[in-house]
Protein backbone atom coordinates (compact mmCIF):
# COMPACT_ATOMS: atom_id res chain seq x y z
CA UNK A 1 0.00 0.00 0.00
CA UNK A 2 3.01 2.13 0.77
CA UNK A 3 4.36 1.49 -2.21
CA UNK A 4 1.60 2.13 -4.23
CA UNK A 5 0.84 5.32 -2.91
CA UNK A 6 4.59 6.35 -3.00
CA UNK A 7 4.07 5.84 -6.97
CA UNK A 8 0.63 7.76 -7.12
CA UNK A 9 1.10 10.78 -4.91
CA UNK A 10 3.72 12.28 -6.95
CA UNK A 11 1.83 11.02 -10.09
CA UNK A 12 -1.34 12.80 -9.27
CA UNK A 13 0.62 16.11 -8.39
CA UNK A 14 1.88 15.88 -11.65
CA UNK A 15 -1.29 15.73 -13.44
CA UNK A 16 -2.77 18.13 -11.40
CA UNK A 17 -0.22 20.96 -11.93
CA UNK A 18 0.22 20.06 -15.66
CA UNK A 19 -4.39 20.69 -15.26
CA UNK A 20 -3.41 23.72 -13.61
CA UNK A 21 -1.35 25.43 -15.90
CA UNK A 22 -3.29 24.18 -18.74
CA UNK A 23 -6.39 25.95 -17.67
CA UNK A 24 -4.62 29.30 -16.33
CA UNK A 25 -2.78 29.35 -20.06
CA UNK A 26 -6.62 28.70 -22.05
CA UNK A 27 -7.88 31.00 -19.77
CA UNK A 28 -5.50 34.14 -19.95
CA UNK A 29 -6.08 33.27 -23.89
CA UNK A 30 -9.47 34.03 -23.61
CA UNK A 31 -10.93 30.38 -24.28
CA UNK A 32 -13.88 29.94 -22.50
CA UNK A 33 -14.70 26.22 -21.29
CA UNK A 34 -18.46 26.97 -22.62
CA UNK A 35 -16.73 27.42 -26.00
CA UNK A 36 -15.47 23.85 -26.17
CA UNK A 37 -19.04 22.29 -25.68
CA UNK A 38 -20.26 22.04 -29.67
CA UNK A 39 -17.33 22.01 -32.09
CA UNK A 40 -19.14 23.02 -35.44
CA UNK A 41 -18.18 21.67 -38.89
CA UNK A 42 -16.53 25.43 -39.75
CA UNK A 43 -17.02 27.12 -36.50
CA UNK A 44 -16.91 26.64 -32.80
CA UNK A 45 -20.33 27.51 -31.13
CA UNK A 46 -21.58 28.47 -27.72
CA UNK A 47 -24.96 27.22 -26.55
CA UNK A 48 -25.43 30.06 -23.78
CA UNK A 49 -25.03 32.46 -26.83
CA UNK A 50 -27.75 31.04 -28.66
CA UNK A 51 -29.94 31.18 -25.61
CA UNK A 52 -29.17 35.02 -24.85
CA UNK A 53 -30.02 35.65 -28.44
CA UNK A 54 -33.43 34.34 -27.89
CA UNK A 55 -33.68 36.40 -25.14
CA UNK A 56 -33.25 39.63 -26.54
CA UNK A 57 -37.39 41.02 -26.69
CA UNK A 58 -36.11 44.21 -28.33
CA UNK A 59 -35.15 42.59 -31.25
CA UNK A 60 -38.16 42.80 -34.54
CA UNK A 61 -36.46 39.87 -35.58
CA UNK A 62 -34.93 36.79 -34.41
CA UNK A 63 -31.27 35.62 -35.21
CA UNK A 64 -32.41 32.69 -37.44
CA UNK A 65 -34.12 35.92 -39.61
CA UNK A 66 -31.32 37.86 -39.39
CA UNK A 67 -31.13 40.77 -42.33
CA UNK A 68 -27.73 40.87 -44.52
CA UNK A 69 -25.43 43.95 -43.43
CA UNK A 70 -26.07 45.13 -46.88
CA UNK A 71 -29.61 46.29 -44.87
CA UNK A 72 -27.76 49.60 -43.88
CA UNK A 73 -27.05 50.31 -47.54
CA UNK A 74 -30.86 49.52 -48.23
CA UNK A 75 -32.13 51.78 -45.49
CA UNK A 76 -29.81 54.64 -46.88
CA UNK A 77 -31.01 54.45 -50.17
CA UNK A 78 -34.63 54.56 -49.42
CA UNK A 79 -34.22 56.96 -46.82
CA UNK A 80 -33.04 59.58 -49.35
CA UNK A 81 -35.55 58.30 -51.68
CA UNK A 82 -38.69 58.54 -50.43
CA UNK A 83 -40.61 61.51 -50.58
CA UNK A 84 -40.08 64.51 -47.73
CA UNK A 85 -42.84 63.81 -44.88
CA UNK A 86 -45.42 66.99 -44.35
CA UNK A 87 -43.52 70.14 -42.82
CA UNK A 88 -40.14 68.47 -43.52
CA UNK A 89 -37.80 70.67 -45.76
CA UNK A 90 -34.09 68.40 -45.44
CA UNK A 91 -33.58 65.12 -45.65
CA UNK A 92 -30.49 64.06 -43.23
CA UNK A 93 -29.15 60.29 -42.68
CA UNK A 94 -26.38 59.36 -40.18
CA UNK A 95 -24.38 55.72 -39.52
CA UNK A 96 -23.01 55.80 -35.79
CA UNK A 97 -20.70 52.94 -36.29
CA UNK A 98 -19.47 50.81 -33.38
CA UNK A 99 -16.60 48.49 -34.89
CA UNK A 100 -16.65 44.98 -33.83
CA UNK A 101 -19.55 44.85 -30.88
CA UNK A 102 -20.89 41.82 -29.98
CA UNK A 103 -24.89 41.95 -30.02
CA UNK A 104 -24.42 40.33 -27.19
CA UNK A 105 -23.92 43.70 -25.32
CA UNK A 106 -27.17 44.63 -25.65
CA UNK A 107 -27.14 42.26 -22.54
CA UNK A 108 -26.23 45.35 -20.85
CA UNK A 109 -28.60 48.06 -22.46
CA UNK A 110 -30.90 47.68 -19.08
CA UNK A 111 -28.08 49.09 -16.78
CA UNK A 112 -26.75 51.69 -19.09
CA UNK A 113 -27.35 55.28 -17.76
CA UNK A 114 -26.53 57.02 -20.98
CA UNK A 115 -26.90 54.64 -24.23
CA UNK A 116 -27.55 55.81 -27.72
CA UNK A 117 -29.28 52.46 -28.76
CA UNK A 118 -31.80 52.98 -25.36
CA UNK A 119 -32.37 56.73 -26.39
CA UNK A 120 -33.55 55.29 -30.18
CA UNK A 121 -35.64 52.59 -28.61
CA UNK A 122 -36.88 54.26 -26.02
CA UNK A 123 -38.25 57.00 -29.07
CA UNK A 124 -40.29 54.68 -30.50
CA UNK A 125 -37.21 53.17 -33.05
CA UNK A 126 -36.28 49.13 -33.83
CA UNK A 127 -33.66 47.18 -33.39
CA UNK A 128 -32.83 43.80 -35.75
CA UNK A 129 -30.68 41.18 -35.40
CA UNK A 130 -28.16 41.17 -38.65
CA UNK A 131 -25.24 39.13 -39.83
CA UNK A 132 -21.63 40.21 -41.27
CA UNK A 133 -19.76 37.59 -43.76
CA UNK A 134 -22.61 37.39 -46.49
CA UNK A 135 -24.33 34.38 -44.90
CA UNK A 136 -25.79 33.65 -41.83
CA UNK A 137 -24.86 31.42 -39.60
CA UNK A 138 -24.38 28.16 -40.01
CA UNK A 139 -24.02 28.76 -43.75
CA UNK A 140 -20.55 28.89 -45.57
CA UNK A 141 -18.98 32.28 -44.87
CA UNK A 142 -19.21 34.59 -48.09
CA UNK A 143 -16.44 37.35 -47.34
CA UNK A 144 -14.51 37.74 -43.90
CA UNK A 145 -15.99 39.21 -40.90
CA UNK A 146 -13.05 41.61 -40.62
CA UNK A 147 -13.60 45.51 -40.79
CA UNK A 148 -13.11 46.46 -44.35
CA UNK A 149 -15.23 44.06 -46.02
CA UNK A 150 -17.98 44.50 -43.64
CA UNK A 151 -18.44 48.41 -44.07
CA UNK A 152 -17.62 48.39 -47.37
CA UNK A 153 -20.62 45.95 -47.40
CA UNK A 154 -22.98 48.76 -46.04
CA UNK A 155 -21.46 51.63 -47.91
CA UNK A 156 -21.90 49.99 -51.38
CA UNK A 157 -24.66 47.23 -51.10
CA UNK A 158 -22.71 44.48 -52.57
CA UNK A 159 -20.56 41.83 -51.19
CA UNK A 160 -16.83 41.24 -51.72
CA UNK A 161 -17.47 39.10 -54.49
CA UNK A 162 -18.80 42.91 -56.51
CA UNK A 163 -16.23 45.78 -54.30
CA UNK A 164 -13.41 42.95 -54.39
CA UNK A 165 -12.20 44.41 -50.70
CA UNK A 166 -11.85 40.56 -49.10
CA UNK A 167 -9.62 42.08 -46.81
CA UNK A 168 -8.31 44.93 -44.61
CA UNK A 169 -5.77 47.16 -46.15
CA UNK A 170 -6.67 45.86 -49.78
CA UNK A 171 -7.62 49.17 -51.87
CA UNK A 172 -11.06 49.49 -53.32
CA UNK A 173 -11.19 50.05 -56.92
CA UNK A 174 -13.14 52.95 -57.34
CA UNK A 175 -16.21 51.14 -58.78
CA UNK A 176 -18.45 50.15 -56.65
CA UNK A 177 -18.25 53.68 -55.24
CA UNK A 178 -19.95 54.23 -51.61
CA UNK A 179 -22.82 56.43 -50.77
CA UNK A 180 -20.25 58.66 -49.12
CA UNK A 181 -19.24 59.24 -52.95
CA UNK A 182 -22.38 58.82 -54.89
CA UNK A 183 -24.76 60.41 -52.61
CA UNK A 184 -23.14 63.84 -53.39
CA UNK A 185 -22.13 63.03 -56.93
CA UNK A 186 -25.80 62.05 -57.88
CA UNK A 187 -27.20 65.34 -56.73
CA UNK A 188 -29.17 63.29 -53.85
CA UNK A 189 -27.21 65.30 -51.40
CA UNK A 190 -25.17 68.13 -50.84
CA UNK A 191 -22.42 66.74 -49.21
CA UNK A 192 -21.36 64.22 -47.02
CA UNK A 193 -18.66 63.18 -44.38
CA UNK A 194 -16.58 60.12 -43.60
CA UNK A 195 -15.15 59.96 -40.10
CA UNK A 196 -13.27 57.20 -38.76
CA UNK A 197 -10.56 56.68 -36.01
CA UNK A 198 -8.86 53.64 -38.11
CA UNK A 199 -6.60 54.69 -40.37
CA UNK A 200 -6.85 51.49 -42.36
CA UNK A 201 -10.30 53.39 -44.16
CA UNK A 202 -8.62 55.79 -46.48
CA UNK A 203 -4.94 56.70 -44.35
CA UNK A 204 -2.85 54.36 -45.22
CA UNK A 205 -1.40 53.69 -48.72
CA UNK A 206 -2.84 50.29 -48.95
CA UNK A 207 -6.36 51.52 -46.99
CA UNK A 208 -9.56 50.96 -48.36
CA UNK A 209 -10.48 53.73 -49.74
CA UNK A 210 -7.60 55.32 -50.85
CA UNK A 211 -8.52 55.40 -55.11
CA UNK A 212 -12.14 56.25 -54.04
CA UNK A 213 -10.96 59.73 -52.52
CA UNK A 214 -8.52 60.47 -54.38
CA UNK A 215 -11.30 60.38 -57.47
CA UNK A 216 -13.62 62.61 -54.75
CA UNK A 217 -10.45 65.10 -55.19
CA UNK A 218 -9.78 64.98 -58.79
CA UNK A 219 -14.04 65.78 -59.22
CA UNK A 220 -14.60 68.13 -56.85
CA UNK A 221 -17.31 66.16 -55.10
CA UNK A 222 -18.43 67.48 -51.77
CA UNK A 223 -17.72 64.92 -49.80
CA UNK A 224 -15.15 64.80 -47.05
CA UNK A 225 -13.03 62.20 -45.55
CA UNK A 226 -11.48 62.60 -42.31
CA UNK A 227 -9.33 60.52 -39.56
CA UNK A 228 -9.74 61.00 -36.26
CA UNK A 229 -6.64 58.29 -35.08
CA UNK A 230 -7.91 57.84 -31.67
CA UNK A 231 -11.55 57.83 -30.79
CA UNK A 232 -11.83 61.21 -28.29
CA UNK A 233 -10.61 62.92 -31.89
CA UNK A 234 -13.32 61.22 -33.91
CA UNK A 235 -15.75 61.65 -31.37
CA UNK A 236 -15.32 65.49 -31.56
CA UNK A 237 -14.92 65.73 -35.08
CA UNK A 238 -18.18 64.11 -35.61
CA UNK A 239 -20.12 66.39 -33.45
CA UNK A 240 -18.93 69.61 -34.39
CA UNK A 241 -20.08 68.59 -38.05
CA UNK A 242 -23.51 68.35 -36.48
CA UNK A 243 -23.28 71.31 -34.92
CA UNK A 244 -22.74 73.17 -38.18
CA UNK A 245 -25.48 74.87 -39.61
CA UNK A 246 -25.28 73.41 -42.92
CA UNK A 247 -23.85 69.85 -41.73
CA UNK A 248 -23.40 66.92 -44.27
CA UNK A 249 -26.69 65.19 -45.22
CA UNK A 250 -24.68 61.78 -45.19
CA UNK A 251 -22.94 61.46 -42.31
CA UNK A 252 -20.69 57.75 -41.92
CA UNK A 253 -18.97 57.81 -38.37
CA UNK A 254 -17.23 54.84 -37.37
CA UNK A 255 -15.54 54.20 -33.51
CA UNK A 256 -13.26 51.90 -32.32
CA UNK A 257 -13.43 51.56 -28.56
CA UNK A 258 -15.44 47.79 -28.69
CA UNK A 259 -12.59 46.54 -31.16
CA UNK A 260 -9.50 48.10 -29.69
CA UNK A 261 -10.53 46.66 -26.13
CA UNK A 262 -11.90 43.32 -28.24
CA UNK A 263 -8.27 42.51 -29.55
CA UNK A 264 -6.15 43.32 -26.58
CA UNK A 265 -8.08 41.45 -24.29
CA UNK A 266 -11.19 39.38 -25.57
CA UNK A 267 -13.92 40.23 -27.37
CA UNK A 268 -16.47 38.87 -24.61
CA UNK A 269 -19.13 40.57 -22.21
CA UNK A 270 -17.13 38.35 -19.57
CA UNK A 271 -14.56 40.50 -20.45
CA UNK A 272 -14.47 43.75 -17.90
CA UNK A 273 -12.81 46.10 -20.19
CA UNK A 274 -15.30 45.33 -23.13
CA UNK A 275 -17.78 45.97 -21.08
CA UNK A 276 -16.91 49.01 -20.11
CA UNK A 277 -15.37 50.00 -23.85
CA UNK A 278 -19.08 48.82 -25.05
CA UNK A 279 -20.41 51.59 -22.19
CA UNK A 280 -18.20 54.78 -23.51
CA UNK A 281 -18.94 53.85 -26.99
CA UNK A 282 -22.36 53.55 -25.98
CA UNK A 283 -22.37 56.70 -24.48
CA UNK A 284 -20.49 58.48 -27.35
CA UNK A 285 -23.19 58.00 -29.81
CA UNK A 286 -26.00 58.90 -27.21
CA UNK A 287 -23.86 62.41 -27.71
CA UNK A 288 -23.96 62.21 -31.11
CA UNK A 289 -27.66 61.59 -30.96
CA UNK A 290 -28.25 64.50 -28.70
CA UNK A 291 -25.89 66.83 -30.49
CA UNK A 292 -28.43 66.19 -33.70
CA UNK A 293 -31.63 67.05 -31.74
CA UNK A 294 -30.17 69.96 -30.53
CA UNK A 295 -29.94 71.70 -33.87
CA UNK A 296 -31.72 74.78 -34.32
CA UNK A 297 -33.43 73.30 -37.52
CA UNK A 298 -33.82 69.44 -36.16
CA UNK A 299 -37.60 70.23 -36.29
CA UNK A 300 -37.43 70.83 -40.44
CA UNK A 301 -35.05 68.01 -40.60
CA UNK A 302 -35.78 64.46 -41.51
CA UNK A 303 -32.98 62.29 -39.57
CA UNK A 304 -32.54 58.50 -40.80
CA UNK A 305 -30.39 57.39 -37.34
CA UNK A 306 -28.52 53.90 -37.54
CA UNK A 307 -26.34 52.29 -35.18
CA UNK A 308 -24.52 48.81 -36.65
CA UNK A 309 -21.17 47.12 -36.35
CA UNK A 310 -19.15 45.57 -38.97
CA UNK A 311 -18.66 42.51 -37.41
CA UNK A 312 -18.69 40.30 -33.83
CA UNK A 313 -15.76 38.81 -32.36
CA UNK A 314 -14.42 35.68 -30.79
CA UNK A 315 -11.57 35.50 -28.17
CA UNK A 316 -9.35 38.33 -29.06
CA UNK A 317 -10.21 37.97 -32.90
CA UNK A 318 -12.66 38.11 -35.74
CA UNK A 319 -12.38 37.53 -39.37
CA UNK A 320 -13.53 33.79 -39.35
CA UNK A 321 -17.57 32.11 -39.25
CA UNK A 322 -18.53 31.62 -35.99
CA UNK A 323 -22.08 32.74 -34.68
CA UNK A 324 -20.14 35.15 -32.35
CA UNK A 325 -18.08 36.94 -35.19
CA UNK A 326 -20.99 37.04 -37.66
CA UNK A 327 -23.88 38.17 -35.57
CA UNK A 328 -24.36 41.56 -35.75
CA UNK A 329 -27.33 44.36 -35.33
CA UNK A 330 -28.85 47.31 -36.78
CA UNK A 331 -30.64 49.94 -34.18
CA UNK A 332 -32.58 52.80 -35.71
CA UNK A 333 -34.99 55.05 -35.04
CA UNK A 334 -37.01 54.34 -38.08
CA UNK A 335 -38.08 51.19 -39.99
CA UNK A 336 -35.71 48.30 -40.09
CA UNK A 337 -37.89 45.30 -41.27
CA UNK A 338 -40.47 45.65 -43.58
CA UNK A 339 -43.77 46.27 -42.20
CA UNK A 340 -46.25 43.47 -42.55
CA UNK A 341 -49.84 44.89 -43.51
ZN1 LIG B 1 -13.94 45.95 -37.41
Amino acid sequence: MKKTAKILIPILCVLLIAGAATGYILYHRGVHPSKWLVEGDDAWKSLDYEQTLNSFSMMDNTWQTAVPQTRVYDLIKAHFDAPLPQGKTQKKAIVIGYDGCRVENFRLLENSKKSAINLLLEDGGHAAFCYAGGANYPHSLRQNTDTAPGWCSMLTGVLSDKHNVTRNLQPKDVEPKTLVTTLPEDGVIRKSAFYTTWTGFFVESEATYVHEWKYVRQNHINAKFRCGFVDDLTRRLVNAELKRKNCADFVFAVFDYTDHAGHATGFTVENPDYVSAFREEDAVGAKVIETIRARKTYDTEDWLILISTDHGGNDCGHGGPSFEERMTFIVSNKDILPREN
